[in-house]
C-alpha cells in the first residue's frame, strides 16, 4: 500500500483520543494489555509491518488475518499503529457507500467507552478516525484491507447460537 496514505491517515489522528481526558485511567489502559491467556495485540494495516519492524516496545507476529503487533510495554505514541489510533472504532460503509466508523463489537469486552456508544466519544476523534479510513480507502490495497477488517468484525456480531 502507498505509505503516504498510511502516514497521512496516522497524522490525521495524531494525538486525538476517544475522550478529551485520558481514558486509559478508566480501565488501566485495558486495550494495551494482553488478555488472560497472555494473547492479544493489534492487527497491522498494510505497510505497517515494515514501519514497526524495529520497534522496541513489542514484536510483530504473523497471524492468519494480518501481521499483529504484540506489546510488552508502553509504546512510542507517535509510532502507534492505525488500529490503536482508531480503537474502539471500526470501519463500516455508510448508506451512501462511503467508509465511516462504528463502535467495534470486539471492544465491548474491555473498553468502558462502548457502554455510551459512539455518541459518547469526542466528535473530533470520531471525525478524524472516519477521515483517516477514507484516506486508507483511496488506495486499492488499503480498501481491500478495510473490507477484510469489516468482514472479520461482522463475524463477531453474529449470535453464537
Ligand atoms: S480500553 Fe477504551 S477506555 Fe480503556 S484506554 Fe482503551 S480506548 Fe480508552
Ligand atoms: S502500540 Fe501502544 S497503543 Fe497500541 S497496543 Fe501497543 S502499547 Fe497500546
Amino acid at each position: 500500500m502507498n505509505t503516504s496514505n498510511l502516514l497521512r491517515a496516522c497524522e490525521i489522528l495524531g494525538d486525538k483520543t476517544p475522550m478529551l481526558t485520558d481514558c486509559g485511567l478508566l480501565c488501566g489502559a485495558a486495550c494495551c494489555q494482553p488478555d488472560e491467556d497472555g494473547q492479544g495485540g493489534v492487527y497491522l494495516f498494510p505497510g505497517e509491518r515494515e514501519l514497526l519492524a524495529k520497534c522496541d516496545w513489542g514484536w510483530v507476529q504473523s497471524a492468519d488475518f494480518a501481521p499483529m503487533l504484540r506489546c510488552d510495554g508502553p509504546c512510542d505514541r507517535a509510532r502507534r499503529p492505525l488500529g490503536c489510533r482508531i480503537f474502539p472504532l471500526t470501519p463500516v460503509r455508510g448508506k451512501n457507500g462511503k467508509w465511516t466508523v462504528r463502535m467495534d463489537v470486539r471492544a465491548r469486552a474491555m473498553c468502558p467507552l462502548t457502554a455510551s456508544g459512539i455518541g459518547g466519544l469526542d466528535p473530533a476523534f470520531v471525525r478524524a478516525a472516519r477521515d483517516a479510513l477514507r484516506i486508507i480507502a483511496e488506495d486499492p490495497e488499503g480498501e481491500s484491507f478495510l473490507e477484510k477488517w469489516h468482514a472479520l468484525e461482522e463475524e463477531y456480531r453474529k449470535p453464537l447460537w
